[in-house]
């Protein structure tokens, strides 16, 4: 069929918002399956939507969506789809099999991370302050195939005493002067970074932390240049006065949510807090590690998952109820800020340095532990899909919906239902394509082949 013929068609068809296409543009119609699409709203069923290229051009019932001439048909009826899941928070590059630290961080590990992303489901991450170096920039702007989008801070600005050469700040710049400060933001703006990341923590008293009129002065001045300001911050008067000084985003989880946080969050109502439920919550709650998942199986070596069994095997009763207490502690406030309509974003910290947050699968933990805390399975669906995405200003990410990359995820079963269905994934498509799982899989197996 001609072009012509083809647009002709297509306009009596009623094929709305049709850009001309290029002669083998490819055109798939995606019918039959519950359809999720991230805006919060109740599932649409025996759904169709159009993929042209890389992009979702329809969506409708199956009824009213017919297929484009020429287009292919993927029938996907039994199944559910999402939108790609956006992970807000992550340490990319780190973690190598046992190891984890800045000796890893080479840009093969950093691609193999965005490929462990894609394997889950997960179609952008957000390195939150732990990169240095051309590396990040290089990466953040070439597109790989069968990897998530990367996100970079570039290197996070902190206080002198978070600095060590081992840890995930050892390249942070360090911030003693409010001059300094503004001079590390604008060398951030010239690598058009469009999140900073700070940290405001005194570790339980043992360091000094970054002190109020620094971190004014950062945020300040990345408000100045069109950035946002996101900040590593747990304790809940830090958070009160980083709310008060206009900061964008926490970066975790605040322990012990008091009715002022909460009016703080509605006086600053586009300001978000990131989940990153997974470290406190996995001490005491970890059923997917015995017998561990078959995700984890294929995506993480025989030995990190035996150490990890071992390490939270060795845990005492105390460290067991002291984690108990600050898990109920962080889900409650988790309740409470959603309840009060607060924006809940989901971010793993996957790949922290504390070890053991596996790439990609922590995601699908966050999503149970948000469900656990309190969230119906809808909201953590949509706060690890659209409202991740806005946060991180990806605007064509979070939603199967007209104009938005056609990033989803294809699940044998519905996660409203369970919310650990998310792990049933069948396909990932990323920018219109399927992802290759089965050569991924491939791929991470020969990972610690020596130390099973
Ligand atoms: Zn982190």
């Amino acid at each position: 069929m001609s072009r012509a013929a083809l647009l002709l068609v297509g306009f009596v068809v009623g094929v709305q918002a049709a850009p001309p296409q290029p002669r083998d543009a490819a055109i798939t119609i995606f019918a039959g399956a519950r359809l999720i699409s991230g805006d919060g709203g109740a599932p649409l069923e025996d759904s169709a939507f159009v993929v042209e290229n890389d992009r979702i051009t329809r969506v409708g019932r199956k009824s009213d969506v017919p297929a484009p001439p020429g287009a292919t048909r993927v029938d996907l009826t039994g199944k559910t789809v999402i939108p790609a899941l956006v992970d807000a928070h992550s340490h990319i590059g780190y973690m190598k099999d046992l190891g984890s630290g800045p000796e890893h961080y080479t840009r093969e590990n950093i691609v193999d991370h965005l490929h462990r992303f894609a394997y889950f489901g997960v179609a952008a991450s957000q390195a939150m302050g732990s990169d240095f170096g051309e590396l990040p920039f290089q990466v953040r702007d070439e597109v790989h195939a069968d990897a998530a989008r990367f996100l970079t801070a570039g290197r996070g600005l902190a206080p002198l005493d978070e600095i060590r050469p081992d840890n995930m700040r050892h390249a942070a710049s360090a911030v003693t002067t409010e001059p300094g400060a503004r001079a590390a933001v604008e060398e951030l703006a010239r690598r058009n970074v469009r999140i900073i990341k700070t940290w405001v923590d005194d570790r339980g008293g043992t360091i000094r932390k970054l002190t109020p009129n620094l971190y004014r002065a950062i945020i300040d001045e990345a408000h100045r240049r069109n950035m946002r300001v996101a900040v590593h911050a747990t304790d809940l008067e830090d958070a009160k006065d980083l709310l008060r000084s206009g900061v964008d985003i926490l970066a975790h989880m605040v322990s012990d949510v008091d009715d002022e946080l909460v009016a703080l969050f509605k006086q600053h109502p586009d300001t978000a807090v990131l989940t990153a439920l997974g470290g406190p919550r996995r001490l005491t709650y970890a059923p997917w590690l015995n017998p561990p998942h078959p995700l984890v199986i294929e995506s993480v070596s025989p030995a990190q998952i035996r150490r990890l069994q071992d390490r939270l095997a060795k845990s005492t009763v105390e460290e067991i109820e002291r984690g108990r207490q600050a898990w109920a502690r962080l889900a409650r406030g988790v309740a409470r800020l959603h309840a009060a309509g607060v924006r809940i974003g989901a971010g793993t910290d996957g790949g922290g340095q504390t070890g053991d947050q596996f790439i990609g699968w922590t995601m699908h933990t966050e999503l149970e532990n948000m469900v656990a805390a309190g969230m119906t399975p809808a909201a953590a669906v949509v706060a690890a899909t659209r409202t991740a995405a806005e946060i991180l200003g990806l605007d064509s990410l979070g939603m199967v919906a007209p104009g938005k990359s056609a990033d989803f995820v294809v699940l044998d079963a519905n996660p409203l239902d369970d919310i650990t269905n998310t792990r049933r994934i069948a396909d990932v498509y990323l920018r219109g394509r399927k992802v290759d799982r089965l050569k991924l899989r491939a791929d991470f197996a020969k990972v610690g082949r020596g130390n099973r």
